[in-house]
């Protein structure tokens, strides 16, 4: 008998035609965040087993590596039995349940129906053997202090301790986005909420050195080292952004600056969505929050991207926003001051209600602009980002 964890997936368990697959990606991503070649991850009928071929898992070092990994409803720390005979799972039964408690009652799985006893007979055997063993402890099916599960799969599994988790989908089950991470507070949250569905994130940070400086990009860094805690490493994609900034500046209307500034972004985003093979872009615009985000203002911006653009927060307003960074821990580094290079140019007068067209047909005019892209877009600087726990 050895402690394990037992995973338990939610939405997986739904999707019958490719549950393998999703299996699969979860079980290689809690692999990948726990990183120790001791710990192994298996599949075990409907759930993930994580054990250490030494012996006992350290179950609160693992939990604690890999509870936000999208996917994992709940984990279950559990006593693992090789042999399921009666005997040996009332035993670890009777260990499951600590002193203090006075009320219990047993739920039985049995996923292997070659087991010679049903659910019920089982959980009652074991029942009458505790209240055999002790004397201060009774039955109390509706409300019970502890509920002691047993699940006969392969092996049989007895635990008490369930932690709750993420849920979601698995993280890459569900194709790949190229995130556009900003240092404020929505873009961070676009990706947490994307990665939950399933979505691998490819983070691309816009940066103009010198009018942005190395500490707005470190921040970028910390916010993706926060998502990282759900994700795993990944690496940033750092763009140089002044030539272009620069030039839009330089050359072209002031009003609509914002709006050519995001469509340079688009258009230098989806080179590099195209070399990742990524299916979509993201960002963190929410409708109505500042003038570059009205419908018409998207609309004048989608036209750069050859992708669709998924804006998570569209419908969400600014304190729900607030109140999911604050959960996953971006908050606090978002509202470090930091410049934003959006931020530096912005016009006096922005348009509220841009036409789409004659936004792309002004930009169309400059034909030195495809060059400068595709520099940008070469010229990206990875980050290592590893995930801080
Ligand atoms: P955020 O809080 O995410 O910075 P915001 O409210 O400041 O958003 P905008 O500046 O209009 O709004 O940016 C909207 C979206 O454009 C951001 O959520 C992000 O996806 C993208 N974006 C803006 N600036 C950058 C940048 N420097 N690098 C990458 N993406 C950016
Ligand atoms: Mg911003």
């Amino acid at each position: 008998m050895k402690k394990v964890l037992l995973i338990k997936y939610g939405e997986i368990a739904l999707r019958k035609g490719n549950r393998s697959i999703f299996e699969k990606k979860l079980a290689s991503t809690i692999q990948n965040l726990i990183n120790d070649s001791n710990i192994k991850t298996t599949r075990e009928q409907g759930r993930l087993l994580v054990e250490n071929i030494n012996g006992d898992i350290d179950a609160d070092a693992v939990i604690e590596k890999i509870r936000r990994i999208f996917g994992i409803a709940a984990i279950c720390i559990s006593y693992k039995l090789d042999d399921a005979a009666l005997s040996n799972l009332q035993k670890a039964a009777l260990m499951t349940l600590t002193e203090d408690k006075t009320t219990f009652k047993i739920e039985t799985k049995r996923s292997d129906k070659r087991y010679p006893m049903q659910s019920q007979e089982i959980s009652a055997a074991i029942g009458e053997y505790i209240l055999n063993q002790r004397s201060n402890i009774t039955v109390d099916v509706h409300n019970p202090q502890v509920i002691v599960w047993i699940e006969i799969r392969n092996y049989a599994y007895v635990y008490t301790d369930i932690i709750k988790c993420e849920s979601g989908l698995p993280y890459g089950s569900t194709g790949k986005g190229l995130l556009l991470l900003s240092g404020g507070i929505d873009s961070p949250v676009a990706g947490y909420l994307m990665a939950r569905r399933g979505m691998e994130i490819i983070p691309i940070y816009f940066h103009s050195p010198p009018y942005t400086s190395e500490r707005a990009k470190d921040k970028v860094i910390d916010l993706m080292e926060c998502l990282c805690r759900f994700i795993g490493p990944s690496p940033l994609y750092v763009v140089p952004f002044t030539e272009t900034q620069l030039y839009i500046y330089e050359n072209m209307q002031s009003e609509k600056m914002t709006l050519f500034l995001k469509r340079a972004m688009f258009h230098i985003a989806s080179i590099i969505a195209e070399k990742e093979k990524a299916h979509c872009l993201i960002t963190g615009d929410s409708i109505g929050q500042v003038a570059s985000q009205t419908a018409h203002s998207i609309a004048a911006v989608d036209s750069a991207s050859n992708f669709a653009v998924l804006r998570p927060l569209a419908a969400m307003d600014k304190q729900q926003i607030i109140n999911t960074a604050k959960q996953i821990g971006t908050y606090e580094i978002s509202i470090l001051p930091y410049e934003d290079c959006c931020t530096i140019f912005v016009p006096k007068h922005p348009e509220h209600k841009p036409n789409a067209k004659a936004v792309a047909s002004l930009e169309a005019k400059n034909i030195a602009l495809p060059k400068l892209f595709s520099k940008a877009a070469e010229q990206i600087e990875p980050v290592q980002c590893p995930s801080t726990n």
